[in-house]
């Protein structure tokens, strides 16, 4: 019916006590690509990955899974996606090879077809195959995780906060990952803080608010979105305090010389800016400007968030 590798369309939860985290969120995950769901804390990420993973029931709506609706056929569903769940869950009686081979008995995978170590070895846990959990530290149960998420050979896998405490370099690790995955023609769908991280690694991104999707875009179309640009103006003398003009939204005098401007692009342009600073008296020596992050739009886009909705 669709091409998907996940179709959503128009999903609500609310939670008994009546906490509504989700609010008719549609969205499609394109087959193959690397799809980021950003959104603020209670935006409602882990709910929507945890009903396609069959641990929240949906109040309405529908989700599939390569093709295959959640409730008509829950059993190809579930089979067809791989979860790394935001909370670290394990039994600390199991080595990571027994965790992975009992994962793989629990999705029918014949031993001939298991591959358990190959997974630790891409994980970078071969020399941990056979020790005891406890050993493990926060990044490695969580790369062990994801190769849980993997024993079945899943076309999609979906990755909530796998970063969340893992150090820079095993960040890397876990990023090379599934990038290779991704070009071994998984698609992959992935929750995360760190902007910097979807910027690089998403084709495309959604951004849910208030349980809400407020964006769903490619990437360098929605990074084209940010509103706010910002111009470092270096001038030819000291100065104490920084020149107001109609045409700033805010000025941060940087040293003595440089003058940190953001304006909103589609207010004025840049040349008025700097006509502002002339105007004050300032003569300019040198100019440079910021590119619009993820982080500007995703700001822009949630605004007040904070509050509860
Ligand atoms: P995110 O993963 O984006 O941080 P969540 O999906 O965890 O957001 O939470 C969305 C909203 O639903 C939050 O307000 C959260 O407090 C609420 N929520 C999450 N789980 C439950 C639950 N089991 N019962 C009641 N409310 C919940
Ligand atoms: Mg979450």
């Amino acid at each position: 019916m669709t091409d998907a590798a996940i179709a959503i369309h128009d999903l609500c939860k609310t939670y008994q006590g009546g906490k509504r985290a989700l609010d008719g969120v549609s969205f499609d995950v394109p087959r193959g690509s690397i799809f980021g769901l950003l959104g603020p804390n209670g935006a409602g990420k882990s709910t929507l990955i945890n009903i396609l993973a069959g641990l929240v029931n949906k109040t309405s709506g529908s989700a599939a899974i390569w093709g295959f609706d959640i409730d008509e056929h829950p059993r190809n569903a579930k089979a067809s996606i791989g979860i790394v769940n935001q909370e670290i869950l394990f039994d600390p009686f199991f080595t990571p090879i027994e965790t992975l081979e009992i994962q793989a008995g629990l999705y029918g995978v014949p031993k001939a077809q298991r591959r358990s170590m190959e997974l630790l070895r891409a994980v970078h846990l071969e020399d941990k195959a056979k020790a005891y959990a406890r050993t493990l530290s926060g990044g490695m149960k969580r790369r062990l995780m994801v190769a849980k998420a993997m024993v079945h050979s899943p076309p999609v896998l979906v990755l909530d906060e796998p970063t969340a405490g893992v150090d820079i370099e095993l960040r890397q690790q876990l990023w090379s990952y599934v990038r290779s995955l991704n070009d071994a023609g998984v698609t992959v769908v992935l929750t995360t803080h760190y902007l910097e991280e979807a910027e690089e690694l998403c084709d495309r991104i959604a951004i849910i608010n208030h349980g809400r999707v407020v964006a769903n875009e490619p990437t360098r179309e929605l990074l084209g979105k940010a509103q706010e640009k910002v111009v470092a103006v270096t001038v030819d003398r000291d100065v104490e305090t920084p020149p107001r003009a109609i045409c700033f939204d805010k000025v941060v005098l940087k040293g003595t010389r440089t003058l940190e401007i953001t304006y909103s692009k589609d207010r004025v342009n840049a040349g008025e800016v700097l006509g502002a600073v002339q105007a004050s008296g300032l003569g300019i020596v040198d100019v440079s400007t910021k590119e619009a992050d993820l982080e500007d739009v995703f700001l822009s886009l949630t605004r007040g968030a904070a509050s509860s909705g």
